[in-house]
């Protein structure tokens, strides 16, 4: 498999317990490389576009509310097969189903704030990327 990216985002309840070093030491054990990363505050606009997939479902506007309420750090890692080597050390979207090891096991408050977010696909790592990252701030 090509050495591939993914879209990350340490979420508000891990920059919060300033996390952000320990997650990507976490991220980093696992082979991937951080190869753009800025911290930033997501508008209410930007995370609702982000989500817009959950627009319907009963947590959207928890989800929005969390994710501008603090801090966050966007990320573009790079490996191979970079979004599926993500979602394993991400670990299961609610924490109590994560396996050992994994960034939402180890870090995780709840369903909701579970610390990360990475690209579900290939296809979704590239529109998420783009929304946040030109191709000059990324440095293999
Ligand atoms: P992910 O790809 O593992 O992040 O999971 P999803 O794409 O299914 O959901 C996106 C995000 O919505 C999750 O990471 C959680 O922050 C949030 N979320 C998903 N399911 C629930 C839920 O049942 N309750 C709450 N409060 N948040 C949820």
């Amino acid at each position: 498999m090509a050495k591939s990216r993914t879209f990350s985002i340490i979420k508000p309840d891990a920059t919060r317990r300033n996390l952000t070093g320990q997650v990507n030491a976490v991220i980093e054990s696992a082979g991937l490389r951080i190869v753009a990363q800025k911290r930033i505050r997501l508008s209410d606009a930007q995370a609702k576009k982000f989500y817009e997939v959950h627009k319907d479902r009963p947590f959207y506007g928890e989800l929005v509310s969390q994710m501008t309420a603090e801090p966050v750090v966007v990320q573009v890692l790079e490996g191979e097969d970079a979004v599926a080597a993500y979602r394993k050390v991400m670990g299961a979207t609610n924490p109590k189903e994560a396996a050992d090891g994994t960034i939402r096991k180890l870090f995780a408050l709840s369903i909701g704030e579970n610390s990360v977010h990475g690209s579900d696909s290939p296809e979704n790592a590239t529109i998420e990327i783009a929304q946040f990252f030109t191709d000059a701030d990324i440095t293999g």
